[in-house]
């Protein structure tokens, strides 16, 4: 058997590049990718609705989920005009 095959090895981890140059072995905090010493701490990161690195907006979420409902509605719009096209 694998070493990395066993389930004390597949939990995830962190994988920060720690000072020694090798990759963090710490479990990441629940919910985060990252240990808590390595950003994944409660409190750190950006807060909520920072809009320090927007630049375009054209990944935010708003934005994605616009496009979505956009090609959804073209392709509904697409199988009603193929059925009455059927029907003639
Ligand atoms: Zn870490």
């Amino acid at each position: 058997m694998k070493l990395e095959q066993l389930p004390m090895n597949q939990a995830s981890r962190c994988g920060a590049q720690t000072r020694s140059g090798k990759k963090c072995q710490s479990p990441p905090v629940r919910g985060k990718r990252r240990c808590r010493m390595h950003g994944g701490a409660a409190g750190s990161g950006a807060p909520i609705g920072n809009t320090n690195a927007l630049r375009h907006g054209h990944y935010t979420a708003e934005a994605i989920a616009r496009r979505r409902q956009l090609s959804e509605l073209i392709r509904t719009a697409r199988t009603t005009l193929a059925q009455i096209e059927e029907r003639r």
